[in-house]
This record gives structure tokens, sequence and C-alpha cells, in this order.
């Protein structure tokens, strides 16, 4: 299967959809799922409280990806004009150096044991970590099912947060979890509330919160990419300039939590574009990120970019907790779809997608800030919107996108002016 699809955006959405499900393998009910947008209200109302309806999203594709020697469809969800073509260019550029290569840690999440209270907190940890073989092997008593899939407890440690002050002596007590395809929260929440009373008992205190963290900083993805220049260059830049100005470009990112912030931003875009479309907390992802990036006392950037000779070096490592199975999946059919468009089986290659696209939509947006700007290539993709709310219905909508985007005023006001000018209706 080959993600190269010249020509895609340019098809009326039909021949998109005919080309997708060929590609695929798609079936008609596949279809009604992406029709109706994967689920109705009924099943709404048992996914969360006080339903009145379903919210629906754009559902697309990102092209040109190449990840770990394999094409990959690249599904996403997103409300924000120009990230899929973004990430869809970004993708072609990175194909000419061979696609992107992920390396992904093993599925560990930390759930986190807190302990107020205890007589002596140095005592009490040491008392957890002599304890640990023990409370190890019960608490892979709990999950055999998870320990016979290769995952399971596979660690525990004890930090003294506090020796004194209003809550006594305080030990956070972090129970490590291999959680192979799982995203894990239920699963590790479950485990630290089965495991708490007896470690609180050995460490001599009383047991406080029992909840994963979101900070999964033993369960990331690593993804690299390099980018000849000849794949670089724009019309009025060659390539070797466009490289020195994305370098630059990044060195600002890691010298400033201003730019730094924002260059996570970029990533997220495609990050979280792929999170929706499968299924997955995203907000935990975007949590986990922004402590992740933050974790060195400076907020830094989850990816930087280096020159090589004759073309750019990129690299993102960043936590990625996603899941196949459990969370949402098991109710949304959008979600299944959106994982079986990207042909994934494994949470490891959800995470290497989605990291892939983070690369991926970081490079178009350091790229088009490094050459035109950002606004001429996005303001093009937000003319058609800013064309539509003027009122602009069928091929009105192209037509008014192009000359508001060549006038370089892609205002309301001038749309419905157009518009009137084009229907002969006052505006
Ligand atoms: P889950 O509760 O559905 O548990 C996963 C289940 O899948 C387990 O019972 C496991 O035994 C089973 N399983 C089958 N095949 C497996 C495989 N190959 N690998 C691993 N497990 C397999 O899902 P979860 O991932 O534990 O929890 C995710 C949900 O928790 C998400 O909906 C998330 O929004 C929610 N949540 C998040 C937070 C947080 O992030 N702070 C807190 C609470 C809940």
């Amino acid at each position: 299967m080959s993600s190269r699809l010249p020509g895609f955006y340019r098809l009326p959405l039909p021949a998109r959809r005919a080309r997708v499900a060929e590609l695929a393998g798609l079936g008609p009910d596949d279809w009604q799922v992406i029709e109706h947008g994967g689920i109705d209200a009924q099943v709404a109302d048992h996914m969360i409280e006080n339903v009145i309806g379903t919210y629906a999203l754009p559902f697309a594709v990102a092209l040109n990806f190449t990840i770990d020697g394999a094409d990959a469809l690249v599904p996403m969800s997103v409300e924000e004009p120009s990230v899929v073509a973004a990430a869809s260019n970004a993708a072609r550029m990175a194909r000419a150096g061979g696609g992107f290569t992920t390396k992904a840690s093993p599925p560990v999440v930390i759930g986190q044991i807190q302990l107020t209270r205890v007589d002596d907190p140095d005592l009490g940890a040491a008392a957890i970590l002599d304890a640990k073989p023990r409370l190890l092997e019960e608490a892979r008593a709990l999950v055999p099912r998870l320990c016979a899939r290769g995952g399971g407890p596979v660690d525990l440690t004890a930090r003294v947060l506090a020796r004194g002050g209003p809550d006594g002596g305080v030990i956070a007590v972090h129970l490590h979890v291999d959680c192979r395809d799982a995203m894990g929260a239920n699963l590790v929440n479950g485990l630290c509330e089965d495991t708490a009373d007896r470690i609180a008992t050995i460490a001599k205190g009383t047991v406080g919160l029992r909840i994963l963290s979101n900070l999964t900083d033993g369960r990331t993805i690593t993804v690299t990419a390099r980018v000849p220049d000849e794949a670089l260059k724009a019309d009025d830049a060659p390539g070797i300039d466009v490289r020195k100005a994305i370098a630059a470009a990044s060195r600002f990112a890691e010298l400033d939590p201003y730019r730094a912030c924002t260059h996570n931003k970029g990533i997220m875009n495609g990050v979280d574009a792929v999170l929706v479309a499968t299924g997955q907390d995203w907000r935990a992802v975007e949590a986990g990120a922004h402590a992740f990036a933050a974790h060195t006392g400076t907020y830094k950037p989850l990816a930087t970019w280096r020159e090589e000779e004759g073309s750019l070096h990129g690299t993102l490592h960043m936590p990625l907790a996603v899941g196949t199975v459990g969370g949402a999946l098991h109710a949304h059919p959008g979600a299944r779809l959106g994982l079986h468009l990207a042909g994934v089986k494994t949470a490891a290659r959800l995470a290497a997608i989605a990291g892939a696209a983070g690369l991926a939509t970081n490079l178009a947006a350091l790229r088009a800030l490094a050459t035109d700007g950002i606004q001429r290539g996005h303001m093009a993709l937000h003319a058609r919107v800013v064309a539509r709310a003027a009122g602009a219905t069928g091929e009105l909508v192209d037509t008014i996108a192009r000359e508001l985007a060549a006038s370089g005023e892609v205002k309301a006001e001038a749309a419905r002016v157009i518009l009137a000018r084009l229907t002969g209706e006052p505006a």
C-alpha cells in the first residue's frame, strides 16, 4: 500500500472516499460509520453523562507518510484548517529522505500511591524497597491476563516527599506497570487501589491518593527524519537557506519557553488530530507532553532540528500513552475505523504514527515560518472557512476563497462583497 496519492486533495469527496476504501479495504458498514460520525445519540448516552446529542468534526487522511519502512494513511480529526495539508506536505519532504524512523520505549506507566503520616519516612521508604520482590509478585498476581500478554507490574520505587508539615511524613510510591496495548489508566488505577493498603502497612503510614501519573516518562516515542535540501526548497529560497532557517528556528525554541510553547503547539496539531481520530485520551497525552517538556525546570521543545551536510535532521522525543484496546474504543466504531485506516494493530505503532504526525506538522510550520511566514499558506485554507461563513455554497466557496487569498484580505466583510458581486444579490 502506498500513501503517495498525487492529486488526492483535488478529487471530489465521493472519489476520495472510493480511493481510500480501495486502499484500506473498507466495506459498506465502514461508510455508514464515516457518514454518521461513528456514533449516534443512543451510543453517546452510554459513553458520558447528560448527553443531548453528538458533535461532529472533520475526518481526513494525511498522505505521504512512510514510517519505519511501511506506508500508512494517517487518520486525522481536527477543526483547524491546514493541519492535514501541512502534515501531508511535510511527510512528502521526509519521504524524500527515507521517511520517519521511530523507537518506542516499553509501554510502562507509573501508578502513584501517596502515603501520608508515615512515622519515619526514610525507614518507611526503605521498608517498601525491602519488600519490593514480594509486593511486585502480589501485584502481578492481580493482573494474570496482562502478565500472560507479557505486561504487568515491573518495578516499585519510593521517594520521600516530606519529613514533616501538614501531612506528616509523605512518601510517593511508584508502581511501574507495563500496559502492553492499553493506555492503562483504569488498569493502573485499579492496581494502585488494590495494593495501597499493604504498602501503607509496611511503611507505617496512611493511604492518600492512588492514581496513575500522566507524566508517562517511561512510555515515550522517539521519531527521527532526515530531509534532503532538495525537498526543503521553496519557490523563492534554495534548500540550504530553508535548512539553515529551520535549524535557527529550532534553536530559538530551545532558548525561549515562549517560542517553545508555540513550537510544541505545532507538534500537538499533528499528534492530537491522530489521537482524536483514533479515540484516544488526548488530554492525558497533552498533560504528559507539557510536563515532560518542562521536566528540566525550563520548558523545552519536544522536537529539535539540526543541520547535516546537505540535509536537515529532526528528532522528536515525547511521552505518548495510547491504546488499541480499552478506553472509548469498544464503544466508538469511528475510532476503530481510524485504527483500521492507519493499519494499526499495536499501541506502539499508533504512538509511532501520532509521533510522526507531530514531527511532520512541526516541520511544516517551521518551514512556512522560515520562508513565507505562516499566514500565506494558512490563509489560503482559512479563506474557504471565511467564504462559507459569509454564505457561499458549492463552487462559489473555492472561487471566493481564491479571490480572498489573492487579495490578502481574508475577512468576512470582503467575502460578503465578493459573494454579492458574483450572485448579484445585495451583500
Ligand atoms: P481499560 O479500562 O478498558 O483496560 C484495558 C483492558 O484491556 C484491560 O482489562 C486488559 O486486561 C485488556 N486487554 C486486552 N488486550 C490487551 C492487550 N493486548 N494489552 C493490554 N491490555 C489488554 O482501559 P485502560 O487503558 O486501562 O484505561 C483507559 C481509559 O481510562 C481511557 O478511557 C482514559 O480516558 C481513562 N482514564 C484516564 C485517566 C487519566 O489519564 N488520568 C484517569 C482515569 C481514567
